[in-house]
């Protein structure tokens, strides 16, 4: 029973239920939670208490299966054992979990169950006396005899285990420290015993019992030992035979493979030692992998830490700690093997170029780490690549999208099971030199979590002052990274940590025009995927109208991804059809038509050519190619998925089209508004963000008080267009979370139009920040959203003033398509949205604010 003195654990435990294993005191365990009893224990009480209290479980052993963890609580095991959670990491694969590190305390007797949900809550009394080890502890109680011949028993087993293994030595050392009543707990847990056994000593609350109950089981332990050893002796006796005839047989083949060689295990530890003493490995690394190997060396092989070390140092000799690839930076070769790699992005081609220059005169690598940012499927990965290709170094992606653990950049320490190296470290080993080009993707993903934050692990990597001297956790030595060529990629700028930002030089890298993707497909794509499916130009022909059908009614996104995915759909369709050497043989002249306008109209007059898809069989000529036309597209494709919807939509008052813009490029979107009778309130729907909805406050601000300028009435023909009224803005898609102020000019657009009754012109796009006063303020991402109103057909499109500049970085023939208006006032973007503009009635002086 607990003593006055001794340490108390709380009268109220939460119960941790354990199904496999039974934890002891004085022993630490390992478990694995994922019953929805045990996870809300962990998740409320672990994660969220603050003191060390609330660290205090009680752990019941043996319940029953958790999987079949039905609402009702199983049948409790009546004696448990205190435990301090020491550590909790969570997973989510394969299914979410915990893991929980717990060390047993002292027992407890559940007295009564306090509560069962959300987890179990249990009265508990002690049962061990739970002490504050001081040194020279020597056990109270009068077991004398037993206990002595317990501790003989404990100290023969632990004698004939290897001492020269540190866990083994300080296993004798306990012996001794710890008081003797600890010992059979944590004796029980340590040699081998079935849980059942485990339970009978956790259930044997007397002292007395525990002692006797424990001594058959170590005696157990001892004799097994013993017989492993017998046969141990005599299997060395027969290597020893097969070693000294082995000399012989080499001789006899002189020419014995490294393979076979390595089967040895003895001669392994040999050859490793070898590896590591002619590895060109840093001083540091060396003498930690020297002292390794001898410990390896006296380690029996069946202790899981004899693969943990080997692992290790088969990394060390494997990373390449001096190799590395011979730059040939040529500034006229590299343009060269961009601009045959990719179309069009000069303003990146021009600033890679640049940074490779300076790398070629000053050769050194400090400098600043290039990160592209732009919506996906632009190139920035690809270019990437091509940088690796110029300089003749290897290429490594490390894709970091929701790493949030450090340990997956730092690694593991190595006192775990199944530790690792981290990315960059395996990265130097899977391309077995130092000087590769890193590629970082997507590091405006990194998440943050409970096992610290990546982003700070990055810092360390990409800092050229530190990374000469990277220290991973499982390595444990310093490794040179810094001829390591580090690119990174991003969505956006706005989530990526600012430290790590404040590292890199941002280039952007904008989303296509339709004639930019037209080139793209047709000078790299098609061809890559014609060579991916084994076709040749012979047996199929992708006519450039055909191309930006697919690029206008099948995929609508800034970069070129689902285009190849849909080219590469086409090419497989084709390929079935090639394999299956039938196809309907094409009229000569839509084979031989060339692209372009003429292959539009002619294909367009045939009302229902063969496609593909007839399947009439005439033994055909194999170089007649299949020709992609629209009704092939249909049949392989299917319907279009966007069709120009723009007008239909634009037909009545309360709706007009904004530009936005998203980490995956521009879009155009519909703002629609109506008005009911009500109490003049604004609801608005969408996702919105507070920023967008202060906006659409200053629009319903700025229309009111300029109302009677504007003979803007509500239903019953009053100035004061809230008077009764209610007033609903929707911005479509409603699941998409939406803010910014770039919407203003939109929603005043869109309500004006609704209070006049007036329609908005159909093929107006407009974006700006707007202010009470009705100015137009400047906003970004312009050249995306422009893309985007061009992709979508549209015409017009109406621009803050300040924003001038940025059209210059838009191509010629977009620009030509569109004609923009810029405005520096909400009069000019009013005049420009609606047809005839939208004239002012009265003089300002009739002006009556509401405000
Ligand atoms: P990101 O990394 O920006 O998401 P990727 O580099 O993976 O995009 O590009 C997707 C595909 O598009 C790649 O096959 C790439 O070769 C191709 N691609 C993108 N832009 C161009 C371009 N300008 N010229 C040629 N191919 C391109």
């Amino acid at each position: 029973m607990a003593a006055g003195s001794a340490i108390q654990i709380p009268t109220r435990l939460p119960l941790l239920l354990t199904h496999e294993s039974v934890l002891l005191p004085g022993s630490t365990m390992r478990t694995s939670v994922d019953s929805p009893r045990n996870m809300q224990l962990v998740r409320s009480r672990l994660l969220k208490g603050t003191s060390l209290r609330s660290t205090i479980i009680g752990v019941i052993p043996n319940t029953s299966d958790p999987t079949s963890d039905c609402d009702d609580l199983p049948n409790l095991h009546r004696i448990g054992t205190a435990a301090l959670a020491v550590q909790v990491v969570g997973s989510n694969w394969p299914k979410p979990h915990y893991t929980l590190l717990v060390t047993g305390l002292c027992r407890f007797q559940i007295l009564q169950l306090l509560k069962e949900k959300p987890y179990p809550v249990a009265e508990v009394q002690q049962l061990d006396r739970l002490e504050q080890f001081t040194n020279g502890h020597k056990s109270e109680e009068e077991l004398g005899e037993l206990s002595e011949q317990f501790y003989k028993y404990a100290v023969q087993l632990v004698e004939m285990l290897d001492m020269s293994v540190p866990a083994v030595a300080k296993l004798r050392r306990l012996l001794d420290n710890l008081p003797r009543e600890a010992l059979p707990d944590i004796l029980t847990s340590i040699i081998r015993t079935t849980n059942q056994e485990k339970l009978q000593i956790l259930d044997a609350v007397r002292l007395e019992e525990r002692f006797k109950m424990t001594i058959p089981l170590l005696v157990r332990q001892i004799e097994g030992l013993k017989l492993l050893q017998k046969t141990r002796k005599s299997k060395q006796d027969d290597d020893k035979r097969v070693v000294a005839i082995r000399p012989n047989r080499r001789i006899s083949h002189g020419s014995i493979t490294e393979d076979e060689e390595e089967e040895e295990d003895h001669d392994d530890v040999v050859m490793l030692e070898k590896k590591i003493r002619t590895s060109s490995m840093s001083e540091q690394a060396l003498k930690v992998c020297l002292k390794e190997i001898k410990r390896l060396k006296k380690m029996p092989q069946s202790m899981p830490e004899y693969a943990l070390t080997r692992n290790y140092l088969e990394l060390m000799v494997e990373l390449p700690w001096n190799k590395s690839t011979k730059d040939r930076l040529e500034i006229r070769a590299a343009r060269i093997v961009l601009d045959n790699d990719h179309y069009a992005m000069e303003k990146l081609k021009k600033r890679v170029l640049e940074y490779l220059a300076v790398r070629q005169l000053k050769n050194n690598l400090k400098g600043p780490i290039l990160c592209f940012v732009g919506p996906p499927g632009v190139g920035k990965t690809s270019v990437g690549r091509s940088i690796a290709k110029t300089l003749g170094r290897e290429f490594h992606r490390i894709a970091l999208g929701g790493v949030c653990d450090q340990s997956d950049i730092r690694g593991h320490r190595r006192t775990y099971v199944g530790s690792m190296p981290g990315r960059i470290i395996n990265g130097l080993k899977t391309v077995g030199v130092n000087n590769p080009v890193f590629l970082l993707d997507e590091v405006d993903k990194l998440a943050k979590s409970l096992q610290g934050d990546p982003a700070a692990a990055l810092l360390e990597v990409l800092d050229p002052e530190q990374n000469h001297s990277f220290t991973d956790h499982y390595l444990n030595v310093a490794f040179d990274l810094s001829q390591v060529l580090f690119i990174a990629t991003a969505n956006t700028t706005a989530t990526i940590p600012p430290a790590l930002l404040d590292r890199m030089e941002v280039i952007q890298v904008p989303g296509y025009t339709q004639e930019e993707k037209i080139e793209i497909a047709h000078r790299h794509l098609i061809p890559k995927q014609l060579e991916l499916h084994g076709l040749t130009p012979q047996q199929i022909q992708i006519p450039q109208v055909t191309t930006l059908g697919i690029i206008t009614r099948y995929t609508r996104e800034a970069g070129v991804r689902a285009l190849d995915r849909k080219l590469g759909a086409i090419c497989r369709a084709v390929a079935v059809k090639v394999a299956e050497g039938q196809h309907k043989e094409a009229k000569p002249d839509r084979a031989e038509l060339g692209e372009g306008e003429d292959c539009k109209e002619h294909i367009t007059e045939d009302a229902k050519p063969e496609s593909i898809s007839d399947t009439a069989d005439l033994a055909l000529p194999p170089e007649m190619p299949i020709l992609i036309d629209f009704h092939a597209l249909k049949d392989i494709l299917g319907p279009p998925m966007y069709d120009m919807e723009v007008s239909e939509r634009l037909n009545q008052p309360g709706v007009a089209i904004g530009l936005a813009w998203t980490p995956l490029g521009g879009e155009i979107m519909f703002v629609e508004a109506s008005r009911m009778d009500g109490e003049g309130q604004l609801t608005l729907t969408g996702q919105l963000g507070d920023v967008m909805k202060e906006s659409a406050h200053l629009a319903i601000s700025w229309l009111r008080s300029n109302a009677k300028r504007y003979r803007l009435t509500n239903a019953s023909g009053s100035f004061d267009l809230l008077d009764n009224t209610d007033i609903h803005l929707h911005f479509p898609a409603g699941a998409v979370t939406k803010d910014g102020p770039s919407a203003g000019v939109t929603i005043v657009t869109c309500l004006a139009s609704l209070f006049s009754g007036r329609l908005v012109c159909s093929d107006v796009a407009m974006t700006g920040e707007i202010t009470l006063r009705g100015l137009v303020l400047p906003v970004g991402g312009i050249k995306d959203k422009v893309l985007a109103a061009h992709r979508a057909g549209l015409k017009r499109i109406i621009l803050p003033q300040r924003n001038e500049k940025d059209l210059e970085e838009i191509a010629a023939p977009v620009r030509q398509e569109l004609s923009f208006v810029l405005a520096s006032c909400l009069d000019e973007v009013l005049n420009a949205a609606f047809d005839g503009g939208f004239a002012v009635k009265a003089s300002l002086e009739h002006l009556n604010s509401k405000l």
